[in-house]
């Protein structure tokens, strides 16, 4: 009779396994197989079985999904609760389907939601079960490009994009490829945008109206957008120019849908650049986020800086990414990003890491936790690159994370004056929680202040805390894990929450601010009550309101 394993030796076969199987795999180039699995699984002593004996049931069937895809060779998606979703989208190909589609829902009561990739959580999407809605995609001249004119003096180009259009692919849209992707299209005529978020999968329209940023104080989507073109909730087109109708501009811009559906926006774009930059993996003392004093100097001395602190115990390790625009010439050779996750192995070894160390860490191993997440994210690891700026900025495309690295997240935008005071009740917040570090990572980043109203840089520069919920794990609860860190930074009087991520419940309070709801976006943003005048212009008979953003933003009660 095999003797009974005791469970450390268990887990400590396990992590060999993660080790061997995807470190050895990929260093060699090997395709991971059952055979290999089960070969390292196993011992002279113990049965593969053995090894996985006492691993939590849950935890075991979602490592066996995962190992199983992962040898299969296919990249298939196990569906989630925030997988994007195709049924029963009506597609829009031009301005006048548009407006057909408005005042068809005038006429019969329903709501209009309008969806970009759908990468916001669900609900600032669509609207919940049980609401009579229209649920709208752009396609066809709506996701199309013109060309307006180039600027020879500046060397910038001005063009009229559909608002349906990808920034980069969307992998998860059959419809989106290189040669209707924004980015590309820019880059093949010589120009780039100046700023792009962690990926680039969304449209144009959604990027907007969640005010999407990526890790920057120098450069934001404000600075390319002129004008924007929309469907108002009675059917009529408007267009809204940053000089001529200021107010009106600022205000949709960032809108979340409520304002109308955007058909076209035009942007100008200047010439494409290089980003050259540093990766590398360090101890957080060594970071540049052990300070206030050292966060800023890092983002003032780099155009683009971004960092993912991973914050368990025993690991305390921060993932820290800076760079620079430089010309694209001779003096600058291209040196490529490679990402951390960039091959599959890496990914799927990624995953069920995500699996075991949450397990471990739960089962009172955490030391165990760390040295398997050390494995994959080790300390020392540094690459120099000087890639194109499609590829540098929006890096996360280059890992799978509409397949196995599928994130949900709630941010919060916090003034960069306050940045010390952050790191502070952070480090007090992993030190008293080991549950709050999870098994993945916070980012932490900057964002450039923004001239739209309800952008959540409205007014400020500001310091972003991202913290990730793995879409598969299967111990612990998102909200509760959010509430970690919406208990310590939502009391900050300067906090806002981006609008296309995680909220807390409506009518839920944090230190002395006003409850979740419409007196919290009130006391946030100084602006909010013109804004809401304004919508109610656009949106007289509430056509793009659901229960969600009611909730939120209290339109009925007006
Ligand atoms: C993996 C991942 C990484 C991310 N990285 C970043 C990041 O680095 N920085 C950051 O700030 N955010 C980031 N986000 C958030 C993301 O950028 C936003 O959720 C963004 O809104 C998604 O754009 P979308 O095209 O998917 O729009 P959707 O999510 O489909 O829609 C977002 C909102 O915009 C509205 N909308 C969409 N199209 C239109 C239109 N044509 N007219 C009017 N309203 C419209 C929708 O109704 C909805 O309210 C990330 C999200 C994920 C999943």
């Amino acid at each position: 009779m095999a003797e009974t394993v005791p469970p450390l030796t268990q887990v400590e076969q396990l992590s060999a396994l993660l080790q061997k199987v995807a470190l050895t795999a990929e260093s060699a180039n090997q395709k991971v197989n059952w055979e290999s699995i089960l070969k390292l699984l196993g011992t002279d002593e113990h049965s593969p079985g053995d090894v996985l004996n006492g691993v939590g049931e849950d935890t075991l069937k979602e490592l066996l999904e995962f190992l199983d895809i992962w040898i299969s060779g296919r990249n298939t998606m196990i569906p989630t609760k925030w997988e994007a979703d195709y049924t029963d989208l009506v597609y829009c190909s031009t301005v006048e389907e548009v407006q057909a589609k408005v005042k068809e829902c005038l006429s019969n009561g329903s709501i209009l939601r309008i969806a970009g990739a759908q990468h916001s959580t669900p609900e600032a999407v669509f609207a919940p079960e049980g609401e009579k809605a229209i649920r709208v995609k752009l396609e066809g001249d709506l996701r199309a490009i013109e060309w307006l004119g180039k600027d020879p003096v500046n060397d910038t180009i001005t063009l009229r994009v559909g608002a349906g259009c990808n920034l980069g692919i969307d992998p998860s849209d059959p419809n989106s490829n290189a040669s209707n992707s924004l980015t590309r299209q820019l880059d093949a005529r010589g120009y780039a945008l100046p700023i792009l978020g962690g990926m680039s999968h969304q449209t144009i329209g959604g990027y907007m109206s969640t005010s999407t940023a990526g890790g920057s104080i120098d450069f934001g989507c404000a600075d390319s957008i002129l004008a924007i073109e929309l469907v108002d909730g009675q059917g009529q087109v408007r267009k809204l120019d940053k000089v001529a109708n200021p107010d009106e501009f600022n205000a949709a811009v960032v809108s979340m849908g409520l304002f109308g559906v955007f058909t076209h926006i035009t942007i100008t774009a200047g010439k494409k650049y290089l980003v050259k930059g540093k990766e590398e993996t360090v101890l957080r003392p060594n970071s540049i986020i052990t300070s206030g004093t050292a966060f800023l100097d890092a983002v003032h001395q780099n155009h683009y800086v971004h960092n993912v602190w991973f914050a368990a115990e025993f690991v305390n390790s921060v993932l820290q990414w800076t760079g620079n625009q430089v010309a694209e010439d001779p003096g600058n050779p291209v040196v490529p990003y490679v990402h951390p996750l960039e091959s599959r192995n890496m990914n799927y070894a990624a995953a069920t890491t995500f699996l075991a160390t949450a397990w471990l860490t739960y089962d009172n191993a955490p030391q165990l936790a760390a040295l398997i997440f050390n494995i994959i994210q080790p300390v020392g690891s540094v690459q120099n690159f000087c890639d194109h700026w499609y590829r540098a900025l929006p890096n996360d495309d280059l890992a799978l994370i509409d397949v196995v690295i599928r994130v949900q997240f709630t941010e919060i935008w916090i003034d960069l004056e306050d940045a010390q005071k952050v790191f502070d009740t952070l480090t007090t917040l992993f030190k008293n929680d080991l549950f709050a570090a999870g098994n993945f990572g916070v980012e932490i980043y900057p964002g450039k202040k923004s001239p739209f109203w309800m952008s959540m840089s409205y007014g400020r520069d500001v310091i972003r805390i991202d913290p990730y919920w793995w879409e598969y794990n299967v111990i612990g609860d998102l909200d509760e894990y959010f509430e970690k860190f919406w208990k310590v930074l939502l009391p900050f009087e300067s906090a806002r929450l981006h609008w296309g991520k995680h909220w807390p419940a409506v009518g839920k309070t944090y230190g002395s601010r006003k409850a979740i709801g419409p007196g919290f976006v009130e006391e946030s943003y100084p602006k909010f009550g013109e804004w809401k005048a304004l919508r109610a212009q656009f949106d007289p008979k509430n056509v793009f309101v659901t229960k969600y953003w009611n909730d939120l933003l209290g339109f009925e009660a007006e």
